[in-house]
């Protein structure tokens, strides 16, 4: 049985919630998507920072495209506190909770985007208390100038 469900959201048009109570540890949904060549994703329009962002960086080659209808995961939203993580498990992308998350909570991550001097681009609205306003990466480390991608948290 699914432990997710689509909502419409506080944060953005619309998010998953969990829809039982999910224990920290557990991989709740495969964030799919299609894998592009990071060659490709600096020409191609498609990838724009103007448009919603569902790229993730796999390596220095390789991306993910996340932006896909068959891609569910693709509508969890971003959030200053939230309460899952992607990881990288073998080829694929889980979402993971991060901690206990009991049922009708919204499912969040953080979408890692890279301080840069475009981060107004990305305002954030996930009313958690230490929200910073925009979407960056917790631990933003330097300027850089590329294209925003989601980022893995590689914890171990
Ligand atoms: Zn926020």
């Amino acid at each position: 049985m699914k432990s997710y469900k689509i909502v419409k959201s506080n944060i953005d048009k619309k998010g998953l919630i969990a829809s039982k109570n999910i224990k920290f540890g557990t991989k709740i949904i495969e964030y799919k998507g299609r894998i592009v060549s990071n060659k490709k994703v600096e020409n191609d329009p498609k990838f724009d920072n103007s448009k919603d962002i569902y790229l993730f960086d796999l390596n220095k080659r390789f991306s993910l495209d996340g932006d896909f209808s068959w891609n569910t995961a693709r509508l969890i939203n971003h959030s200053c506190n939230p309460n899952c993580e992607v990881e990288k498990i073998g080829n694929k992308l889980w979402i993971m909770a991060i901690r206990d998350i009991k049922k009708d909570e919204e499912l969040t991550y953080d979408y890692g985007f890279s301080f840069d001097s475009d981060y107004k681009q990305f305002p954030c609205k996930c009313r958690a208390k230490n929200c910073c306003g925009y979407i960056v990466r917790e631990e933003s480390r330097w300027r850089i100038n590329k294209k925003f991608k989601k980022n893995i948290r590689i914890n171990r």
